[in-house]
């Protein structure tokens, strides 16, 4: 595979995820043509050796594992680790405001958006809708409109002289998208659209009734290569979608023989706190699943190795002072190993000795973040999963520029780079050394 082959993947992937359920379907799907077999939480589980497996919880995360033909549990596992979310507006349950002629939907801002890049922009939705059939079941159904759908127009630079020094958005009042507007028929209502794009989407079903539904505006523009030589990406949700397309890709080539396992969490832009996040009990539930015997268990985890994946910042050519001047990040330049004294990143010497001996064995030189210390560190689920397990963790990424914004750039060889460092740690037996 080169690095067009592996982009064109990526962009297709990103396209089609414009949500975490989204994600997490379509990494499902990946798997099982790969020949992964479905677990249910539910059920009772008959593992084999050599085998592979994947489980989801609430539509929004994955765990997907080998458990390697070569190797006993108590040998460990290679632990990848990434995000499913992405900050975005969410619709609020009774979403339809009415103003003058316009009907506009009320939107709860989720996760640290950037929020000035959101207007001006050909917006769809897309989500989840739980509904009652016709035969009295209730079900989860995913929609994508596919469609430019709404916008969040800007207030004219005549109304507001100060807009370029101040632009202040109030969330509850600025922020509603305009859906629709009627000057002489009657404005269509938000529900009926939502019928009428299940059926065109589920032929299948019958619904009878909508109960509730989690939907999220998303930017229509598909990812796209920009640059005067293409050098550069340009997407929305390359934060954290780039990560875990390259988990997905890495564990769909993995051989059977060795113990990997990839956990995509939700709501990590929010706080991680939830059943579907990283705060939640699902790794450790699976994790006790496959290794019943507690004191196994423990032997596996101190063998086990973490590789949590989410983006790193990229020195910006016009706020270089917002960077550690001996740190510089480039896009195009590896994967960024990330640091911080305070823990907001696990890596340690140790973790990070191991990642840079893969990325030898990768034939990748990797490059090394840590922010301003003057300036508050962002975060990732590599903390809280560390923490929880007691694995040895490192955080490490694809370098970025606007992290958060609508519009994330990345360098067009960093995902490739990023990848070949994630396939190389699934054969590699780096993390056996320096063990405490
Ligand atoms: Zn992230």
């Amino acid at each position: 595979m080169n690095f067009s082959l592996y982009n064109s993947e990526l962009f297709s992937f990103l396209f089609s995820s414009p949500t975490s359920f989204h994600a997490v379907a379509n990494i499902e799907s990946h798997l099982i043509l790969r020949g992964f077999m479905r677990l249910r939480e539910n059920e009772r589980w008959q593992l084999a050796k050599g085998q592979s497996y994947y489980l989801t919880r609430d539509n929004g995360a994955i765990i997907a594992f080998i458990l390697g033909s070569d190797e006993t549990c108590e040998q460990g596992f290679r632990l990848l680790a990434a995000h499913t979310d992405s900050p975005c507006l969410q619709i609020k349950p009774h979403a339809e405001i009415k103003t003058g002629s316009f009907l506009q939907l009320g939107v709860e801002v989720y996760g640290g958006s950037l929020l000035t890049p959101w207007f001006d922009r050909d917006l769809s939705l897309a989500g989840r809708v739980c509904c009652r059939m016709s035969d009295g079941s209730l079900q989860a159904l995913l929609v994508n409109f596919r469609r430019p759908l709404l916008t969040i127009p800007n207030v004219a630079i005549h109304f507001d002289r100060e807009a370029n020094k101040n632009g202040e958005i109030n969330r509850q009042k600025h922020l509603p998208p305009i859906l629709s507007q009627a000057i002489d028929q009657q404005l269509p209502d938000f529900n009926t659209l939502l019928f009428e794009q299940i059926h065109k989407e589920h032929l299948e079903v019958a619904v009878e009734e909508i109960l509730s539904f989690d939907m999220f505006c998303y930017d229509f523009q598909e990812p796209a290569y920009l640059g005067a030589r293409n050098e550069f990406i340009s997407s929305a949700r390359l934060d954290n979608l780039l990560s875990c397309h390259a988990g997905m890709t890495a564990l769909g080539k993995a051989e059977r023989k060795k113990n990997v396992l990839f956990f995509c969490a939700n709501h990590e832009e929010n706080g991680s706190t939830s059943a579907s996040g990283a705060q939640g009990s699902f790794l450790d539930s699976v994790l006790q699943r496959i290794i019943t015997d507690p004191v196994s268990l423990s032997i596996a985890l101190n063998n086990s190795f973490l590789v949590s994946i989410d983006n790193a910042h990229a020195t910006h050519p016009n706020h270089t002072e917002k960077s550690d001047s001996a740190h510089e990040i480039h896009l195009n330049k590896g994967p960024v190993i990330k640091r911080n004294a305070n823990q907001r990143y696990a890596t340690n010497s140790l973790s990070a000795a191991i990642y840079k001996d893969v990325c030898r064995e990768a034939e990748v030189v990797p490059q090394e973040f840590v922010m301003r210390s003057d300036l508050p560190c962002g975060s990732t689920i590599g903390p809280i999963t560390s923490a929880r397990l007691g694995v040895r963790t490192v955080d490490i990424g694809a370098a970025s520029l606007a992290m958060h914004s609508i519009r994330e750039h990345t360098g067009a060889l960093d995902p490739y780079l990023l990848y070949r460092t994630i396939e190389q740690f699934l054969k590699s037996e780096a993390h056996r050394q320096l063990l405490s």
